[in-house]
């Protein structure tokens, strides 16, 4: 299959992937949509970026036209992939409104979503924790459903989704369609697809979990205590919107009050936020009004938002596979993109798994960075106006805005006995930042100590 075209799709459906500018199907899109289209259980094993979400959306929507009674559900870990999916669903329906969608998604209130449900959707997309709570208030029926959807399968098991499954299974009718999606395959996931479909054919799309090649990836050997700097830093260094990661939420709120305290116009979302918060913070960073975004692994996963230039790892992942779902969200469909990660000392076991996950899947390894200014000296790892802004300066960059009153900064005891000590010194001079398509600028220092 070359184009769509190839497909014979119904003419609302070609008509909307070309205002979608959707010309082109994805390897995954070109592999999977056929086995969906002849009405066979699919498994694709795709990692996100590749297209996965109109593999199953332009199959579902073929067959809804064709059966004007019967209906789709769609399974998805986060709220945000929810929606996401939804908004491709709005694009797939241009010219066929009448096949509206609704998203079942917690954290907001139930009501509108009683009465959206009212109005007899084409398609349900829901989180399944949300779908139970409907399940079991009545509020919603499966018995219409033909194709269901378990999209990123391996998410939703790893988020403790398993005995929402189960029930949700006891609700869809035996007679369907399913089709399930997945970055990772495992044994568990062997388990989930022999318990809930039928004789499936299995769509790859290049190795499992291999990291998208068009991302350039570098690391840095650093401390905790020097994060911080380093990454207002690398902030500074970057044009173009920034996806930081922090392990949990109150390291998220930590880092974000830094780069405030630093006047950097930051946004933030995790678990522990409010759904409106959630979506007010992605909706900025999604029309460019804030630039750097600062996330956990949950709340970040399934963000599609185009033309993501760098992603950086603040805190590494506590999984390995995670690392390649991180950096996944730069690079999307086929663009590049830059990751760089932070690698503190007690993190060097978290990196060794990476690398050989990395290693395992085929796809291509990090450049190993040197080890930074402010290691070199623990005394100074707390930072202030030191080794990055004189570095900045060298590099003919911004430095760090000015800061904040005194009582609004962190607490850096340290500023008046900076040194030539804390310059660069394992690695010699810092090499300028050479220009990159994606990111304007990019470090290279030469072969670092390894991990
Ligand atoms: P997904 O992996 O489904 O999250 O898709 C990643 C991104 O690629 C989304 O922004 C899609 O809108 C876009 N996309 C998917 N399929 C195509 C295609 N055939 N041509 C161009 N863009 C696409």
């Amino acid at each position: 299959m070359e184009t769509f075209k190839d497909l014979d799709l119904a003419s609302p459906i070609a008509k909307a992937l070309l205002a979608m500018k959707f010309e082109k199907p994805t390897p995954i899109q070109a592999a999977g949509i056929p086995v969906a289209l002849a009405g066979k259980d699919l498994i694709g094993v795709a990692q996100t970026g590749t297209g996965k979400t109109a593999t199953f959306c332009i199959p579902i929507l073929t067959r809804l036209l064709k059966n004007p009674g019967k209906t789709a559900l769609i399974l998805a870990p986060t709220r945000e992939l929810a929606a996401q999916i939804e908004e491709l669903w709005r694009g797939l329906t241009k010219y066929t409104p009448d096949h509206r969608a609704v998203v079942l998604i917690g954290g907001v209130a139930m009501q509108p979503q009683v009465r959206a449900l009212r109005a007899h959707a084409r398609v349900l997309i829901a989180t399944p924790g949300r779908l139970v709570d409907h399940l079991q208030r009545g509020t919603v029926s499966l018995n219409s459903i033909e194709v269901l959807v378990l999209d990123e399968a391996d998410r939703m098991l790893d988020m403790g989704f398993a005995p929402q499954l189960n029930q949700i299974m006891k609700y869809v009718p035996k007679q369907r369609q399913t089709l399930l999606f997945s970055a990772t395959w495992s044994k568990e996931m062997d388990n989930l697809a022999s318990k809930y479909l039928h004789h499936p054919e299995k769509v790859a799309v290049g190795n499992i979990s291999r990291a998208a090649p068009k991302i350039a990836q570098f690391a840095i050997q650093t401390t905790q205590q020097a994060k911080n700097d380093l990454l207002l830093e690398e902030l500074n260094a970057r044009q173009g919107s920034v996806l930081v990661f922090a392990r949990t939420q109150s390291r998220t709120d930590r880092v974000a009050k830094f780069l405030m305290s630093y006047g950097m116009l930051v946004n933030r979302i995790h678990g522990g936020r409010t759904q409106a918060q959630r979506t007010s913070a992605l909706a900025a960073f999604k029309s460019g009004g804030v630039r750097v975004l600062i996330a956990t692994d949950i709340a970040a996963r399934g963000i599609d938002v185009a033309d993501i230039a760098h992603v950086i790892n603040f805190d590494l992942p506590q999984v390995a596979e995670d690392y390649i779902h991180r950096i996944g969200r730069t690079a999307r469909a086929g663009t590049s993109g830059e990751a760089l990660s932070f690698v503190a000392a007690d993190e060097r076991g978290q990196w060794r798994d990476i690398v050989q996950l990395l290693k395992k899947t085929g796809s291509s390894l990090p450049e190993m960075k040197g080890v930074t200014s402010s290691q070199l000296n623990p005394a100074e790892m707390s930072g202030g106006a030191d080794a990055s802004d004189r570095a900045a300066a060298k590099a003919g960059r911004p430095q760090r805005p000015s800061r904040g009153p005194r009582s609004e900064r962190p607490n850096h005891r340290q500023d008046d006995r900076r040194d030539s000590r804390s310059e660069p010194r394992a690695e010699g001079p810092r090499t300028p930042r050479a220009p990159v398509a994606s990111s304007g600028v990019k470090i290279v220092l030469g072969g670092g100590p390894r991990l």
